[in-house]
């Protein structure tokens, strides 16, 4: 199945990248061509005025060009002229060619070529022309005409060699794309292995927590068939139908944060406050180990996020922080800020985490030990779920915690 979507993809970010570049190919050919045509053609309009004017001149005084046909051979080549007094070619400028030359009268003297629109002649399908003329007025009167023409051979030689280089060049990159989308393809797919692997573990380890209870929960059935109820066999049976109502409680939570199913429903809140309430809470809690929760905050500060879940992030932390620390010991509280962000930072003096796990932590269902976590009845669904919150706040938590000594958890959420 990776493999399929690997495939799909290679092929998907090639077509995509071949029809990116296929169509760069044939925008900037088409740009160029216009760029070049348009250049030739302000190029004939200007030698066409400069002619005319000339022309008219020349036939007002009457004078050189008259029986004669006045022939000029241009070595230039690029752009020729041709005067027509009445309707006889009476001056021409002319290429070297002689080939092209009997060609090029020939279109001029049999060709009926539009006044001041561009008309554009191919001689044997490799001399490229563009030509033009306008008559010469006395006024209703026509006393002539003049064509001039560009001699575009060279240039479409030249735009042809270009195109042929652009597509080498287009097919190489075409070729490279395929290389670049193998490896893109290659990097989603590791992404998604990932994510599989992940929910892989997170539906195995969520039956495997869903079956505990369940074992624990048929073995006292089987025992209230040989024995009658007693209250400590139903308490535990309501202990384990506790835990397994938490966990499954858990998991929705999951599943809808997964599918943003849960909406944030943000509000602004003093968080000071809610800070203070949530620790006096725990302070009865902690009572029974002899810990003292001490909660600081220099000023008073307003968040605006969605105050259960908020509350929810705290209850998570502070429940950790006694939970792992020995008795007779301090959790503190402090709620700070700056210009931009809010920090709650949790601290113990508890058990630590090592180094290697600290990373860990955060994973759904991960317990740094587990015949510890269990002891202390843990899920090591909090931190994920803590995590999840602070991300969906835009914030973020950071562990600090040296093993033995204890640990510093920072949330940091933006004003
Ligand atoms: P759990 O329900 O097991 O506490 P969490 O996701 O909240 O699950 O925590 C994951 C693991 O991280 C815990 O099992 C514990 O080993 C470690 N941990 C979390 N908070 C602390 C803490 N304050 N001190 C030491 N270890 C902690």
């Amino acid at each position: 199945m990776i493999d399929e979507i690997h495939k799909k993809l290679v092929c998907k970010y090639t077509a995509i990248i071949t029809f990116i570049l296929i169509a760069v190919f044939c925008l900037c050919s088409y740009l160029n061509l216009q760029i070049i045509l348009n250049a030739i053609d302000k190029a004939l309009f200007d030698y066409l005025d400069e002619e005319v004017q000339e022309a008219e001149e020349n036939f007002n005084k009457n004078s050189a060009v008259n029986q004669e046909v006045t022939i000029n051979i241009s070595p230039s080549l690029t752009l020729l002229s041709f005067w027509f007094k009445a309707d006889k070619l009476v001056y021409a400028e002319l290429p070297e060619q002689d080939n092209i030359r009997s060609q090029m009268l020939r279109i001029v003297e049999e060709t009926n070529i539009p006044s001041d629109t561009i008309y554009k002649r191919t001689i044997n399908n490799s001399l490229y022309f563009r030509f033009i003329s306008r008559d010469i007025m006395v006024g209703n009167k026509k006393i002539g005409k003049v064509i001039v023409v560009y001699h575009a051979t060279n240039l479409h030689n030249n735009f042809n060699r270009f195109l042929m280089i652009f597509f080498g060049v287009i097919v190489i990159l075409i070729i490279l794309s395929y290389f670049i989308s193998a490896y893109l393809a290659d990097k989603a797919v590791k992404q998604i292995e990932k994510m599989f692997e992940r929910q892989k573990k997170f539906v195995s380890d969520a039956s495997h927590e869903l079956r505990t209870p369940l074992s624990v929960i048929m073995a006292y059935t089987e025992l209230l068939e040989q024995k009658s109820p007693s209250p400590e066999i139903l308490q535990n049976i309501k202990d384990e139908i506790n835990t397994m109502s938490d966990l499954t409680g858990k998991l929705l939570q999951f599943a809808r944060f997964d599918n943003n199913r849960i909406k944030i429903e943000k509000q602004v809140f003093n968080l000071s406050n809610l800070g203070k309430e949530v620790c006096h809470n725990f302070s009865q809690t902690a009572q029974g180990k002899n810990i003292k929760v001490v909660f600081n905050s220099v000023e008073e500060i307003n968040i605006n996020a969605d105050k259960l879940l908020i509350k929810q992030l705290l209850y998570i932390l502070l429940d950790n922080a006694v939970k792992y620390s020995p008795q007779n010991s301090e959790v503190k509280c402090d709620i700070n800020k700056d210009e931009n962000k809010i920090y709650i930072k949790i601290s113990d003096n508890g058990i630590g985490i090592a180094k290697e796990e600290q990373e860990q932590i955060f994973e759904r269902f991960f317990r740094s030990d587990k015949a510890r976590s269990r002891n202390n009845e843990g899920l090591g669904l909090g931190l994920s779920m803590a995590l999840m919150i602070a991300e969906q706040h835009q914030g973020d938590i950071k562990v600090e915690s040296e093993l033995g000594k204890g640990s510093t958890f920072t949330v940091i959420l933006p004003c």
